[in-house]
Order: structure tokens, then C-alpha cells, then sequence
């Protein structure tokens, strides 16, 4: 029996008095690809800022490798969960080794010698074996966001999410980043992906999720959901996006 590694039942956020997620349930098991797609607005950032404990949900409980994360249990699940943001969030004065490099010596006690031995390894199957010396400033979007991704496996985690990794790149440079996460996925790693990129679900995914409104409206593999689509929700999202 394959146990998950990430499950969520009835999560509930509220901001204010603005309820973001109205009673989620997921779960993800080893080495499984969930993409999740819906429109602007329907939760999906906020539904993996919980579950790496960015946002602390406020009902319903979320297990991460058998660790309850939430009120005072932040840092035991968090250190097992990768995460890959739009917006890359590179240290802008460091060079892009020590950005790989600096979290398994934070976190995991790794020397820097160690650390940036893996940190080189990282960056050679991103692609990158020849820029480790350069700062995130010089580096092209696609690039930043390869560093980005080899920075999230440096800590090995059980887990890697990813909140639209390709949304901010210009459009040359989305096919090379979502190439290497394809290759990620073929290696056993659990991957959680919001994205808009409709092939890549449709390519990669084990399973499909769509959200609307703070809630999983429907989910399945992706040939069910791109092909026949029952919720009219879907159905008019998948109009607008294909
Ligand atoms: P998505 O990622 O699917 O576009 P989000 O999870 O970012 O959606 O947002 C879901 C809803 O929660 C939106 O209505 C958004 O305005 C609201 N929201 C998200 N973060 C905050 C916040 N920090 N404060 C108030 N409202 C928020
Ligand atoms: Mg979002």
C-alpha cells in the first residue's frame, strides 16, 4: 500500500471574512503528477500555500508524510516540501550555486562543500552547469526558473510543488522549463503542478484537478477530463482555455 504523502480533508481558509477554500479534500500519493487547473481566482495558490504552511488553513486537517502541519508544527513538514514560484524568489546577491546551495546547509546541516557538490549536480541536469558562477540578474527568465527548480530538489524533498512555474517567462522560454519539469516527472518525484498549460497537464499528469469557486469541482485523468468533461464549470473553462 502506497501512502500518501499529502492529505488533505475538509481544509478550510478564510481571509477575513473572505472564504478562499470552502472543504478541500486531496490526496496525493508517492510519485504522483496532480496538476491543477481553473480559473483566476478559484483557490489553487492558496490551496498549495497551505500545504506547505505559507498560509495557515483554518479548518480541516492536512497530513504531509505523516506529520499533522498547521498551528506550531510548521517546520517539521515544511523542510519535506519543495516549492517553485511564479516569481522565482532568487536571492538576487547570490550566485546561483549558493542559491541551490544555501537551504540543504540551512536546513539539513550539510557543509558548504557538500551542499555545493549537490547544488552542481542540481544544476547540470537543469541545464545550467555552465552559468553556477553568475547571478540571478543575469540569467534569462527560463534560466531563473530552472535555478528555482534545482534550489526545491537540493533539499530533497518529498514533495515538489509548483505555482505557475512558467506564467511570468516570455513565451521562448516556457517550452525549456516545462521540458525539465517533464524529465523531473519521470523520475519518481511526487509533483503538484497549478498551471495553465493545458499540454503539459494533458502530457504529464497522472490526474487532473480542477477548481472553481474554493473547491475541487471535478478531477480525473487527464484523457477524462479533456476529453469528456462532465461538470459545466469545466466544460466552459476548458472552452476558454483551449
Ligand atoms: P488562484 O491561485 O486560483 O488564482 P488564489 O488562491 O490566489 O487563486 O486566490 C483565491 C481567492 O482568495 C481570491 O479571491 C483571492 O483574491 C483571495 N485571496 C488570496 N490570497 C489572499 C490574501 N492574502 N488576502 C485576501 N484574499 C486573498
Ligand atoms: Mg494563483
Amino acid at each position: 500500500m502506497t501512502q500518501p504523502i499529502i492529505q488533505m480533508k475538509g481544509v478550510v481558509k478564510s481571509f477575513g471574512c473572505f472564504q478562499a477554500l470552502h472543504g478541500v479534500d486531496l490526496s496525493v500519493t508517492e510519485g504522483e503528477i496532480v496538476v491543477i487547473i481553473g480559473p483566476s481566482g478559484s483557490g489553487k495558490s492558496t490551496l498549495i500555500r497551505c500545504i506547505n504552511q505559507l498560509e495557515e488553513h483554518n479548518g480541516g486537517d492536512i497530513v504531509v508524510d505523516g506529520i499533522a502541519v498547521g498551528k506550531g508544527r510548521r517546520r517539521a513538514a515544511q523542510a519535506e516540501v519543495g516549492m517553485v514560484f511564479q516569481s522565482f524568489n532568487l536571492f538576487p546577491h547570490m550566485t546561483v550555486l549558493r542559491n541551490v546551495a544555501l537551504g540543504p546547509v540551512r536546513v539539513r546541516n550539510l557543509s558548504w562543500a557538500e551542499a555545493e557538490t549537490r547544488a552542481k549536480r542540481l544544476l547540470a541536469r537543469v541545464g545550467l552547469e555552465d552559468h553556477i558562477a553568475k547571478y540571478p540578474g543575469q540569467l534569462s527568465g527560463g534560466q531563473q526558473q530552472r535555478v528555482g527548480i534545482a534550489r526545491a530538489l537540493a533539499m530533497e524533498p518529498k514533495v515538489l510543488l509548483f505555482d505557475e512555474p512558467t506564467s511570468a517567462l516570455d513565451p521562448e522560454m516556457v517550452g525549456e522549463v516545462l521540458d525539465v519539469m517533464q524529465q523531473l516527472a519521470k523520475t519518481g518525484v511526487t509533483m503538484v503542478v497549478v498551471t495553465h498549460e493545458m499540454g503539459f497537464a494533458r502530457k504529464v499528469a497522472d490526474r487532473v484537478v480542477f477548481m472553481d469557486g474554493g473547491r475541487i469541482v471535478e478531477e480525473g485523468r487527464p484523457d477524462e477530463i479533456f476529453n469528456a468533461p462532465r461538470d459545466p464549470r469545466l466544460r466552459s473553462f476548458l472552452q476558454a482555455v483551449l
